[in-house]
């Protein structure tokens, strides 16, 4: 858990590298960007103090473009490197980042365990519905009817639901968010980063080169229409069914965070060894 509590002051600017995005204009990457600099900037910690992890992906470059301590791996692999991190080091604030690609196909196992494991760190996913930066080839958000060059007539494929695998798996925060309403993805992202354990918040961001339809986004989502529950069973059934564009917190839960839970308060770490089977 973070806390605000005698926050120096910072700007956004602040957790900006000088580095300039190379994102196409108008990929909605550049607006989650500018919501986790703003969230940082409200929770007050020095950037020195935050760690952002990533895989391989166009929301994978974030880290470049933070001033924070970034961590570029291998693919789908962001959340096994980030839940090292944390663990060794607990005084960090640790984000880790990937897109739909990255994060729920190659990362996909990952996915689940950093859920049920619930080390205390915060992963955002830039979903797009759509592999961008190797050019367009569906993923495992894609609609099954979404036709392209690359696949002709849609795929067919029932789409993988982030949020319901996220509650099955135990993950202690969930929500959606969409990337044009910024006010609310940084709202929501300070609230995951101060919730003890594993949040996850998935943000709708659209891919304006090869999802040229996701453009329409900005009038298709529902903004703020998810009601929050510690019910994870009921937050599974509010949005098992829903179209993909509810956003908002959807889930809250209370368990203790994985290194609370398995180490004693000097931090001995043999229990941590024992559960990880080291
Ligand atoms: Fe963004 Fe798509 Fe361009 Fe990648 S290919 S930078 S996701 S618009
Ligand atoms: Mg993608």
């Amino acid at each position: 858990m973070e806390s605000t509590m005698n926050a120096p002051c910072f700007k956004a600017s602040d957790y900006k590298s000088d580095i300039n995005p190379i994102w196409c204009p108008g990929c909605g990457d550049f607006h989650v960007l500018m919501s986790i600099t703003k969230a940082l900037a409200k929770l007050g910690r020095p950037p020195e103090q935050i760690a952002v992890i990533s895989g391989i992906g166009c929301s994978s470059r974030i880290p470049a473009y933070t001033n924070c301590y970034g961590f570029h791996g291998v693919h789908g692999r962001s959340l096994a490197v980030a839940a090292g991190l944390k663990v060794a080091r607990p005084d960090l604030t640790v984000l880790a980042m990937s897109g739909d690609g990255d994060g729920f196909s190659i990362g996909g196992n990952h996915f689940l365990h950093a859920c049920r494991r619930n080390v205390d760190m915060t992963y955002i996913v830039m979903d797009n519905r759509v592999y961008g930066m190797t050019k367009g080839q569906p993923s495992p958000t894609t609609e099954p009817d979404w036709d392209s060059a690359l696949s002709p007539g849609g795929t067919g494929l029932s789409p993988f639901h982030p949020l319901v695998i996220a509650l099955a798996s135990g993950a202690n925060f969930v929500a959606r968010e969409f990337s044009g309403d910024i006010k609310a993805c940084t709202e929501t992202i300070v609230q995951a980063i101060n919730h003890p354990g594993f949040s996850f918040v998935e943000i709708l961001s659209p891919c304006v080169t090869f999802r040229p339809d996701e453009r329409e986004w900005k009038n298709q989502v529902h903004l703020a229409s998810v009601p929050e529950t510690d019910d994870p069973a009921r937050a599974a059934r509010r949005i098992m069914t829903d179209d993909g564009m509810n956003t908002g917190i959807l889930y809250r839960g209370r368990r203790k965070p994985y290194f609370a839970s398995v180490s004693d308060e000097e931090g001995d770490i043999s229990a941590l060894e024992a559960a990880f089977e080291i």
